[in-house]
């Protein structure tokens, strides 16, 4: 579904990714872990066409994303195709982003509704349905700031889910959860992984990338330091920056 080759980015003179490749195919989960501003959150932006970059590809469903260059920067080509990726992998952020003005099911059937033009009464009905699967669907009528964290994020995951997605993207979901909440929200990622959701986390919680993940993929500096199954990886890492890495985390 996402591929990434030799992805180079800047932010001036700063070289945040400097030839970074990752693929998640259909039904993989692909955790990104890596220590504070190694680049995770840069990589997950670009995979969405967030940010633009200098040099490599990003390939949606093997489409290579087009580009117009200016100078040494360049931005996609294609309005359609940008619509196109972004609905189709929905991020979910470190801190829900949810509308304090409309209602937990107005939310979810926002863009759904105002992005994509379905129909609203069929909208509503997938919506109350995810709401329902993560576990709050007796929240509809509640606005954002009447639920726990734990509550907005799995919110924020029905929003996402109700752009019914070829894949999502998670910033560290748990990360900004009292530990009680996090585990609210790391089951409904588990049952995602179960359904074979195809996803891209970047997260601390290395328990959750051992439990849910396909492929783990340790950043550094930009740069994939190693990556591997999560049994590998956890269990006998064999670079020196990962063990340390692993050491200071758990
Ligand atoms: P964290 O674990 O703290 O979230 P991260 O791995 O997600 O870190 P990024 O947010 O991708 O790291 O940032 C990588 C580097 O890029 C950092 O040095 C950061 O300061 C820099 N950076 C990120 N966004 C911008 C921006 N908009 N402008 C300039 N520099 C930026
Ligand atoms: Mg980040």
């Amino acid at each position: 579904v996402i591929e990434i080759r030799d992805l180079h980015k800047s932010y001036g003179s700063l070289e945040v990714l400097k030839g970074v490749d990752i693929t998640a195919k259909r039904g993989d989960v692909v955790s990104l872990i890596g220590s504070s501003g190694s680049g995770k959150s840069t990589l997950l932006r670009c995979c969405n066409l967030l940010e633009d970059s200098q040099k490599g590809d990003i390939l949606f469903k093997g489409e290579p994303v087009r580009w117009k260059t200016h100078g040494s920067d360049r931005h996609p080509a294609d309005t359609k195709q940008v619509m196109r990726i972004r609905t189709n992998l929905s991020m979910v952020f470190q801190q829900f982003n949810l509308w304090a003005h409309m209602t937990i099911l107005e939310n979810v059937m926002e863009a759904p509704v105002t992005v994509l033009g379905r129909d609203k009464k069929e909208v509503e009905e997938k919506a109350r349905g995810y709401l329902h699967k993560v576990g709050i669907g007796d929240k509809t009528e509640a606005y954002p700031a009447e639920l726990s964290g734990g509550q907005q994020q799995r919110a924020a995951i029905a929003r996402a889910l109700c752009m019914e997605p070829e894949a999502l993207l998670f910033d560290e979901p748990t990360s900004a959860l009292d530990p009680e909440l996090e585990q609210e929200v790391v089951k409904v990622i588990k049952d995602l992984a179960s359904e074979g959701r195809t996803m891209l986390i970047v997260t601390h919680d290395m328990k959750m990338a051992a439990d849910v993940s396909d492929h783990v993929v340790f950043l550094h500096q930009g740069l994939i330091e190693e990556e591997g199954a999560p049994e590998r990886l956890f269990g006998s890492p064999s670079s020196e920056r990962l063990r340390g890495f692993l050491s200071s985390t758990m």
